[in-house]
């Protein structure tokens, strides 16, 4: 029965992760600008936001988001300069804890999240997370121009910075085709882009910011195939030359990372990468056999609904 469970529940949070997600940390960050509780230290470092990629590592992190209840039990990793670490998991098991550690939202208990060998609570958090970029699962997008949602991620940047980050993100040639271009109004007032556009719109703004970490919470199955494989590339573009944490949904896109941390729970049941873990034949083999059932059953619903 457990053997028939784990792969259920797997499906399970593929659909339930379709509503959670990361936040657009840097817009709720600067929403909360004025309560935060994290405070720099007087003779805080600085981070140089753009330049050669960094580590990020993990030592033995105990954290809480209150006293009575720890949620990760001891994480430790470490991403080398430029790599891609990957967090795979059911909702709930803190992936996005990871990540909203890494952009210090909250301070350890226990434990230290270390930026380039920095302690990121001896860093100031305007460097640090000048230093990060984050491509959200569900970008909102302002009520302007795409040209003032892509500049966003850098304001200043010259027309051309703008029009080049759009062509790496796999964006240009749509905004190129719309009749009013890069002016063209989106948002909740404006023209409405599709999910992918959205995130390539995420993406390009990123690529614009130009910073030396990634995290990435990637989309879910709202995507078709043709669209997934276009954000492939959009996304190999952003990752590239940079330290990548990808909190994965679908498990077809952490076949390339470096390592693959399986969570649970706030543990890490299984680490390694892809060929690794399916050979080890233990929780990421069973959810990528369980992933791979729900994708030829949905091409087999596919072909159903439109015929022989
Ligand atoms: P995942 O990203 O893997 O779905 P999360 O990191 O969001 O998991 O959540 C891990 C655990 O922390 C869950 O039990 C969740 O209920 C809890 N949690 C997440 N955010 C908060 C918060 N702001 N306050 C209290 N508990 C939280």
């Amino acid at each position: 029965l457990i053997q028939l469970y784990q792969p259920l529940n797997f499906l399970g949070f593929v659909y339930r992760e379709l509503k959670q997600g990361l936040v657009d940390m840097e817009q709720m960050f600067s929403l909360l600008r004025t309560q935060q509780e994290i405070t720099d230290r007087a003779d805080a470092k600085t981070l140089a936001p753009r330049g050669a990629p960094v580590a990020v590592e993990f030592a033995d992190v105990r954290f809480g988001y209150n006293q009575d209840r720890e949620i990760l039990h001891g994480i430790a990793f470490r991403a080398e300069p430029g790599r891609k670490i990957a967090l795979v998991g059911p909702t709930g098991s803190g992936k996005s804890t990871i990540s909203r550690l890494l952009f210090r939202f909250y301070d350890v208990s226990e434990g230290a999240v270390l930026v380039d060998g920095i302690d990121v609570r001896d860093l100031a958090q305007q460097s640090l997370r000048a230093a990060i970029g984050v491509v959200p699962q569900d970008t909102v997008l302002f009520n302007d121009s795409i040209r003032y949602n892509i500049a966003y991620g850098r304001p200043g940047a010259s027309d051309a910075e703008i029009e080049q980050a759009a062509k790496l993100a796999q964006i240009h040639d749509f905004i190129a085709s719309l009749p009013q271009g890069y002016e063209t109004r989106v948002g909740e007032r404006g023209l409405k882009l599709s999910g992918g556009e959205k995130q390539r719109v995420a993406i390009a703004r990123t690529i614009l910011k130009d910073p030396r970490i990634i995290i990435l919470d990637e989309a879910t199955s709202a995507l078709d195939t043709a669209t997934e494989q276009d954000i492939g590339t959009a996304l190999r573009q952003v990752a590239r030359d940079r330290t990548t944490l990808v909190i994965a949904h679908r498990l077809s896109t952490v076949i390339d990372a470096d390592d693959i941390l399986v969570l649970r729970d706030g543990v890490i049941v299984e680490r390694g990468t892809h060929a690794a873990l399916l050979a080890a034949g233990g929780v990421y083999a069973a959810m990528w056999a369980a992933q791979s059932e729900l994708a030829d059953a949905e091409q087999t619903a596919d072909r159903l609904a439109t015929g022989p």
